[in-house]
């Protein structure tokens, strides 16, 4: 789950993490009334769960309450495209209206999970403000690394010496260790999956500051961080992703090709995407049905595949265990009665019950392309897709 920056900013002052000074606005009006309270140059910016809005048009510097108002104008109500959105973009709903800091140098930290090494690692640039993707493929030398022991947490020794390879001065390098520490506490203890001050601003006049900030949360540690949780917004999210959680669908993944997959298991879900590649497709997004065995399920989950537009195909791959496949041919069956499905299926089922199965499908006269492997079932998806171009 993510959050906004100004909630995450919120989160960052309750740590002790130096921010600057504004507030949140759903209005042009009450942008004015918040800038009016502020001192010199400032900021508005576009409260979107996506970076890149420098670029995009989603930050502007101005000078007076009338102009804070005519950005948040401007912006609210809108749709912003970044190089990290849709291309449909993601809805302005808020404004975040704050001092603009003088920037000197723009720096980079952040916290998040090394799944290779399973740690939390804490890296840190001088290089910050871009994009550090790009940094980490140019010139990775310019990310400074540093692996955290969570029995042990963030030793005072270990951010020192991360702000002494940033090229501190003395006094810097003393808020630098205290916020390094502070970050760690924040992500730690509100079970984040990432945490990022991008740009960390050196200002002119020396201080150190979390000019944006990006907060990511595991989703798997919400039912303990209720708190967290009603920091969602669902506006920014994919809408077929909330609809099929809102049904108790945990695990349909929005993606970007043309094939949609009904699977069971994220194993062969993880199976199907990487068959579909080596064949020559890509999947339009992955729904994890689990053991469950309701035909209406089935006819839920179709609907949600079926309403993605990106969808040319829907591979339907089962391989039943616990759940059952003559089950799974009974929901396509009813799904196929309830809906229309404007594109081919192809179905290949194997395991529990599949003789059942495949003659409750052969039976059912639906206009299906069958596949009796995984290979095939994937070769003919990806035929289907380019039959239809
Ligand atoms: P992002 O593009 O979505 O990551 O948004 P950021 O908040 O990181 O802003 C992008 C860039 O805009 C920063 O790297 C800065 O160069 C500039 N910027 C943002 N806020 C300020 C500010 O308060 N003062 C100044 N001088 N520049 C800012
Ligand atoms: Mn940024």
């Amino acid at each position: 789950m993510k959050a906004h920056e100004y909630q995450a900013k919120e989160l960052l002052a309750e740590y002790g993490v130096p921010i600057p000074v504004g507030g949140v606005a759903k209005t042009a009006s009450e942008a004015r009334e918040i800038a009016a309270g502020l001192k010199g140059q400032i900021v508005v910016k576009a409260q979107v769960h996506a970076g890149g809005r420098g670029k995009a048009g989603g930050i502007k510097i101005v000078s007076t309450p009338d102009e804070a108002e005519q950005a948040a104008r401007d912006m609210l109500g809108s749709m912003l495209v970044t190089h990290q959105t849709s291309p449909e973009g993601v809805p302005v709903n808020a404004v975040l209206v704050a001092e603009a800091a003088d920037i000197e140098k723009e720096l980079y930290l952040g916290i998040v999970i090394d799944g290779v090494a399973g740690l939390p690692v804490i890296m840190a640039s001088e290089s910050g403000g871009v994009d550090i993707e790009e940094v980490a493929s140019t010139s990775p030398e310019k990310i400074l690394k540093a692996y955290v022991y969570p029995g042990l947490g963030v030793r005072p020794y270990l951010a020192r010496q991360l702000a002494f390879d940033l090229n501190l001065n003395k006094e810097q390098v003393k808020s630098a260790t205290e916020l390094i520490s502070n970050l760690y506490k924040l992500f730690e203890a509100k079970d984040c999956s990432l945490a990022e001050i991008n740009p960390l601003a050196v200002t002119t006049d020396g201080r150190l500051l979390a000019v944006d900030a990006k907060l990511n949360f595991d989703d798997n540690a919400l039912f303990r961080q209720r708190d967290v949780e009603e920091l969602r917004d669902v506006q920014q999210e994919d809408a077929l992703e909330v609809e099929a959680k809102s049904k108790g669908i945990e695990n349909y993944i929005k993606l970007d090709g043309e094939v949609g997959c009904l699977v069971n298991g994220a194993g062969l879900a993880m199976a199907v995407l990487d068959l579909l590649k080596q064949v020559g497709g890509n999947a339009a997004n992955f729904l994890d049905i689990g053991t469950i065995n309701d035909p209406d399920r089935v006819v839920q989950a179709i609907g949600i595949i079926n309403s993605d537009p990106d969808v040319k195909v829907i591979l339907v791959n089962i391989f039943g265990g616990m759940a059952r496949t003559d089950v799974i041919a009974q929901g396509l069956v009813a799904a196929s009665k309830q809906m229309e499905i404007k594109v081919p299926v192809v179905v290949r089922l194997a395991g529990t019950n599949v003789d059942e199965g495949n003659r409750i499908l052969d039976e059912s006269g639906l206009n299906l392309i069958r596949a009796y492997s995984f290979k095939e079932a994937a070769q003919k998806a990806v035929e289907a897709v380019q039959k239809s171009n």
